[in-house]
């Protein structure tokens, strides 16, 4: 299936591992521009070199195609720096990826008022920036998709993560009133929710849940896997094969949709 994303610009938000990276590989390989971000330069430059090969790999001569910067998506000035840059560099953005790292763990008791601050800048504040500044742009182009990457706490509270569980539902609530505003000028705005995915971020989950309950890793993930029916942890680039359709140019009458990928964990009929 072509997805019509050769030559389009994307903006991928925190991409040097995890959904981020896997999302940023895809659309490479589609021919796809890419501006990817991430907090710490560790695996950025890394990522960055895969991207560009992924490209080169898929279409030749893609080189000068991706742009790479560390930032943290709450920093203003940094992530408005970034997409002039993006601008300037690899055109007008056409696909955002709107993605951070998730909010600490934790129960309500474990929360101060500083702790729902800085999750309510991470998770909701950075997304309404982005949108803020991409997609203005996008509706004047009569062109643009926005993806937003949440959680399944937007369909169910999830144990020990009460942060997640609260704000996320806010992030799918931008999803679905933008969408409104935006679908009559070409721009769809979804969202994805995922469930158990092996990133680096699960894997830091494992290391908390061992510390706690002195489990072993193996007793950790069965205990999530015995009630997915699909009995594994996803994949990300399974993730990242959902966000390509919902930005590519046949998903163009799907908008303010939450979709879940869980492995069918979350019993919900509709
Ligand atoms: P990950 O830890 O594997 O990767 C996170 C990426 O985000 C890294 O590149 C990191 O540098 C970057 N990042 C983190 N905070 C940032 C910030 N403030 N500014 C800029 N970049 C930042 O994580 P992941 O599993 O890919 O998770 C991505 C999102 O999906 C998170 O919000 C996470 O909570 C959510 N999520 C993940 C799962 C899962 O199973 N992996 C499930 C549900 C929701």
């Amino acid at each position: 299936m072509d997805l019509g994303l050769k030559g389009k610009t994307a903006l991928v938000m925190a991409a040097s591992r995890g959904f981020g990276r896997a999302v940023a590989m895809e659309l490479a390989a589609e021919g796809a521009k890419v501006a990817l971000c991430a907090r710490n330069s560790d695996d950025l430059a890394t990522t960055a070199e895969d991207v560009r090969e992924a490209g080169q790999m898929a279409w030749g001569g893609m080189s000068g195609s991706v742009l790479a910067r560390t930032l943290d998506v709450t920093d203003d000035i940094a992530v408005r720096d970034f997409i002039s840059l993006t601008e300037t560099e690899l055109g007008p953005v056409d696909m955002m990826l709107v993605n951070a790292g998730g909010p600490p763990a934790g129960n309500f008791d474990d929360m101060d008022l500083k702790a729902w601050r800085q999750a309510y800048e991470l998770t909701f504040e950075s997304a309404v920036r982005l949108c803020r500044l991409v997609l203005p742009g996008m509706k004047q182009r009569g062109w643009g998709r926005i993806v937003q990457i949440t959680s399944v706490s937007v369909v169910q509270p999830v144990e020990n993560l009460m942060l997640s569980s609260v704000l996320r539902p806010a992030v799918q609530a931008l999803t679905k009133a933008l969408s409104d505003e935006a679908a009559a000028f070409g721009v769809t705005v979804n969202s994805v929710a995922p469930g158990f995915h092996n990133t680096s971020a699960v894997q830091r989950l494992i290391a908390k849940k061992m510390e706690q309950t002195g489990c072993t890793a193996e007793d950790v993930v069965s205990g999530w896997t015995d009630e997915i029916p699909a009995g594994r942890l996803g994949e990300p680039e399974e993730l990242a094969a959902l966000i390509l359709f919902l930005m590519s140019q046949r998903a163009g009458y799907l908008t303010g949709q939450c979709i879940v990928s869980d492995g069918g964990w979350v019993k919900k009929t509709f």
